[in-house]
């Protein structure tokens, strides 16, 4: 039999610049790229990452010439069994850092040891692994600032190429798994970009060309398409941020400047959740420990339906359930209007965004709450309470985006949309009033955080 070493995909569904290829390439000349289709991950996902997934599998088939073995179940009993099927005696994998991978993967290394596999870990998700990167006293960073520059200071590999006389060994799928992925990747409930490596690389040359140089300026404005739209390809790996990295070395300017540091960010909050695996669900600082939030209700249901009756805060939330997808100022704003003029805890919020999100990112999206909380990175202050109208004013400044997801302002010409009850078409429009006095519970929040404060 023609033995193969496995490569076990699972954040990195992708061909290109892959170094885990090579290394099991240099231990047999026949290589199985094998994904598990684990319940654990499968049955919690929301709609939008199931059928992101789905897609992405299938794309990923392509890119290996139809030879990706899909299974369903759990790792670390089927790995075992799909190394003896293939004669494997190593697994690889890019190390996996987030605390339910790490765990997984812990599990099936044991399990594959005792058949005599070898578990190799190669690279990570990141250009550069968490928890490599440390202050001067041997301590991980809680600042942004300086970990950006040590991480820059740090440097990463070149892009891995592909061994030249890589042979793929036969697809061992399960069928039945494929028909899962089909069934979910048939959903059309919101729209997504097109999935694969291809697809992935189209828009990043799109934006290396068009919108790279803007960048600096337009990052801001979700009425333009002014940022790259990468989270949901680095979302599973379909490209690497190195691959970015690399593309970003020969071109100067603020607008690569800017992107290179935005990357910088998710490589900080996967460093610092590597270090706090707690923060994933609890404050990471306990600086607001005796806040007094309130439990959701109506006010938090009209929120997630985007009916709140503040048009930017509602054009936002319906882009989420729209497009699984958010533009980063609105994730903000949104955050801020939750936890602060609701008066939220910051784990309702994230909970919904990662059911929503297909670019759903446990690092990113825990600490981007936490941020805007006032628990997590960074020391946000929890007195900086976006304004959602002046935000909508500032940054939709026609308001093109307003109108673009909330069809029912559409009679509303250029900025007004944001104040539609200024306007004298307010009460012919089937739009919400309002759900909250915006001052009162600016108010309200100030008074609950200075009696936090107190109470310590
Ligand atoms: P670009 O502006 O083109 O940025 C390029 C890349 O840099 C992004 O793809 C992303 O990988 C990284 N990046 C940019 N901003 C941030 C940031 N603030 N934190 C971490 N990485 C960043 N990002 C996710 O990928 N998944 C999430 O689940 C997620 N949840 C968030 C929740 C909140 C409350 C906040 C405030 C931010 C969250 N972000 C999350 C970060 C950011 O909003 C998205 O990465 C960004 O909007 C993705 O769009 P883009 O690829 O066009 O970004």
């Amino acid at each position: 039999m023609t033995t193969s070493e496995i490569v076990w995909l699972r954040r990195d569904l992708r061909r290109h610049d892959l170094p885990t290829l090579a290394a099991a390439a240099e231990r047999s000349g026949s290589v199985a790229p094998v994904f598990v289709l684990d319940p654990a991950f499968w049955d919690t996902a929301g709609a939008p990452r199931r059928t992101w997934l789905a897609r992405t599998l299938m794309a990923l088939r392509d890119s290996y010439e139809g030879r990706l073995t899909l299974r369903l179940g759990d790792p670390q009993a089927l790995l075992p069994e799909i190394a003896g099927e293939f004669g494997a005696t190593s697994v690889h994998i890019s190390t996996e850092t987030e605390p339910q991978g790490a765990a997984r993967d812990a599990a099936a290394g044991t399990a594959l040891r005792e058949r005599g596999v070898t578990l190799v870990a190669t690279g990570s998700p990141y250009a550069v692994t968490p928890g490599r990167i440390r202050r001067a006293d041997g301590e991980p960073y809680q600042v942004f600032t300086p970990f950006s520059r040590g991480w820059r200071d740090h440097g990463w590999r070149a892009p891995a190429e592909e061994p030249a006389d890589l042979r793929l060994a036969d697809d061992r799928s399960d069928p039945s798994a494929w028909e899962v992925v089909a069934q979910a990747a048939c959903c059309d409930e919101v729209q997504l970009p097109e999935a694969g490596e291809a697809a992935a690389q189209e828009r990043w040359e799109w934006f290396l060309d068009e919108g790279l140089e803007r960048y600096g300026h337009d990052r801001d404005r979700p009425d333009l398409d002014g940022t790259s739209r990468m989270s949901v390809y680095l979302k599973f790996g379909v490209v690497h941020p190195r691959t970015l990295l690399a593309d970003l070395e020969a071109r100067t300017g603020t607008g690569p400047e800017r992107y290179r540091l935005e990357l910088a960010w998710r490589e900080f909050y996967a460093d610092v959740l590597h270090h706090h695996p707690d923060s994933l669900w609890q404050d990471l600082r306990p600086a607001l420990t005796h806040m007094r939030y309130d439990e959701p209700g109506a006010a938090v249901e009209a929120w997630r339906q985007g009916r709140t009756g503040f048009p930017i805060v509602d054009a936002a939330m319906r882009q989420l359930l729209g497009e699984g997808w958010m533009h980063n100022r609105l994730r903000m704003v949104v955050a801020s209007f939750l936890i602060k003029h609701l008066h939220t805890r910051w784990q309702v919020g994230a909970d919904h965004f990662l059911d929503r999100l297909a670019d759903a990112d446990l690092a990113s999206n825990q600490h981007g709450w936490q941020w805007v909380a006032g628990t997590g990175t960074d020391a946000a202050p929890y007195f900086r309470v976006f304004n959602p109208i002046l935000q909508g004013q500032k940054f939709d400044p026609n308001g093109d985006f307003v109108r673009r997801w909330v069809p029912e302002l559409r009679p509303i010409d250029g900025a007004a949309v944001h104040e539609p009850w200024r306007t004298a078409l307010a009460r012919d429009l089937d739009y919400p009033t309002p759900i909250i006095d915006l001052k009162a519970e600016r108010a309200e929040a100030l008074e609950r955080l200075s009696e936090a404060r107190d109470a310590r």
